[in-house]
């Protein structure tokens, strides 16, 4: 029966999870279900081969080969961390010179609007570059007097 609800159960009766009502219970299931039975011999089979294949707890002397490798090269994860740090504090940057530019142009709105308005004019106006130098000349001008009028 591979869809018996019992098998998800043997893992934790391996692991010695299982309340003593529900060992019972489950002993008492697997006399009756060779599939359980087999399955959890299958299980038993797995974890003899781990244990004959790795250390169950690391020794002390592995944790320090870890804890040295760690050191010595930086995983990926470091490196991530790392280049968050830098993207968080260029963010940081960006979003304090965007509220100085913010605060800045919103003293001087009038200013930049009429700059824009004639940026604009260049834009769509200027056919050469000698027609778009001899208009930024007059721009210079022009806001030269404007600023005079303040
Ligand atoms: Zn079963």
């Amino acid at each position: 029966m591979i869809d018996c609800d019992d098998r998800i159960r043997l893992d934790a009766y391996h692991d010695g999870e299982l309340s003593p009502a529900e060992r019972s219970d489950l002993e008492a299931h697997l006399r009756d279900c060779p599939s359980c039975a087999a399955e959890l011999a299958a299980i038993r089979g797995m974890s003899g081969a781990f244990a004959d294949a790795t250390p169950r707890e690391p020794s002390h002397e592995q944790l320090l080969e870890l804890a040295a490798s760690v050191r010595a090269e930086p995983s990926e994860a470091r490196i991530l961390l790392r280049l968050f740090r830098v993207t968080a504090v260029a963010a940081a940057v960006l979003l304090s010179s965007a509220l100085a530019a913010a605060a800045y142009l919103s003293h001087r709105t009038e200013a930049a609007a009429h700059e824009a308005m004639v940026l604009d004019h260049v834009a769509t106006g200027s056919q050469s570059l000698v027609l778009a130098t001899d208009r930024a000349q007059w721009i210079a001008d022009d806001l030269r007097g404007a600023q005079e009028e303040r």
